[in-house]
């Protein structure tokens, strides 16, 4: 498995396996990699001829008052996983590599990141649609895959990769979830003994929201009081949005049809946690 620090290793890499005929997945990640990334890496092996694995702590996503610096990393962990799975390129740049001093060139989403993740973290999607941009554009990958468990990542890369004519398949994957039903995230890390079981309740409402969903129910208010009620019931658990929206648009929705998705944030403590369901 190689390893690549900079924009020019990849590019020459990427060209020889170009000349031989062969096909690229990339599977974009900040590191610190569990099962989640490893069915994304999984599926990408199936599907493509090399696979390269980016694994990059985008500045550029993270608020001021967020993450980035406690962020978990094991690079060393994380190859080992990437090799054990067939991964054939690792990419892992320093933020000076992907970012000059002078940087000023965004790639800028209105609609869809104005709701939910988007209106929490108002320069988010900003940075994720200029990173992700910038690495099609140094892998050139036939095909990207990204988790269901970000959705709102998932619909912006999809209209990114639509409206802007990027020539790459976008490959959407389920959420990966432990045993207990908590979805699994790089971020769990942060949860001590007590908040890593009060963040059940994250996919407890989850599973509560599909339930009545499957029962029928049609009304969005109905299925996202029940869910906020579900919430409210952990103490430790803080509410930053419990939203049902449309699947594409990522607007609000009155009434239940197909796509809807169903997507909550909640702080267990400190750490920020995500979920959802797709109908
Ligand atoms: P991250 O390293 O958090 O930026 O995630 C990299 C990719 O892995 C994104 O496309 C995520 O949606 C995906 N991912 C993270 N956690 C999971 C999970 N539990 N199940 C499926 N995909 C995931």
């Amino acid at each position: 498995m190689i390893i690549a620090y900079t924009v020019k290793e990849v590019r020459e890499q990427v060209k020889a396996w170009r000349k031989e005929g062969l096909t690229v997945g990339l599977v974009p990640t900040m590191g610190y990699l569990h099962e989640g990334h490893a069915s994304l890496m999984r599926k990408a092996v199936e599907q493509n001829d090399r696979v390269v694995t980016s694994v990059f702590l985008n500045p550029t996503q993270f608020g001021p008052t967020e993450d980035l610096e406690s962020y978990p990393r094991d690079f060393d962990q994380d190859c080992r996983l990437c090799e054990s799975i067939g991964v054939s390129m690792v990419f892992h740049p320093e933020p000076e590599e992907m970012y000059a001093p002078d940087f000023c060139t965004w790639v800028n989403m209105d609609v869809l990141t104005g709701t939910l993740c988007g209106k929490s973290r108002p320069t988010h999607f900003r940075g994720v649609c200029t990173v992700v941009s910038k690495l099609f554009n140094i892998v050139t990958p036939d095909r990207a895959y990204f988790g269901q468990k970000d959705a709102q990542q998932l619909a912006v890369i999809r209209r990114m990769v639509r409206d802007l004519n990027m020539d790459i398949e976008i490959v959407g994957c389920p959420i990966v979830r432990e045993a207990d039903g908590l979805a699994k995230s790089s971020r769990n890390t942060y949860l001590n003994k007590e908040e890593r079981k009060a963040a059940l309740i994250l996919s407890q409402s989850i599973a509560l929201g599909q339930q009545m969903v499957q029962d029928g129910e049609k009304s969005a208010a109905a299925v996202k009081a029940a869910m906020t009620e579900k919430i409210n019931s952990e103490p430790l658990a803080r509410i930053d949005y419990v939203e049902i929206v449309d699947g594409l648009s990522m607007q609000p929705v009155e009434t239940i049809k197909e796509p809807t998705l169903a997507a909550i944030a909640v702080y267990i403590g400190k750490t920020r946690l995500i979920d959802n369901f797709i109908i």
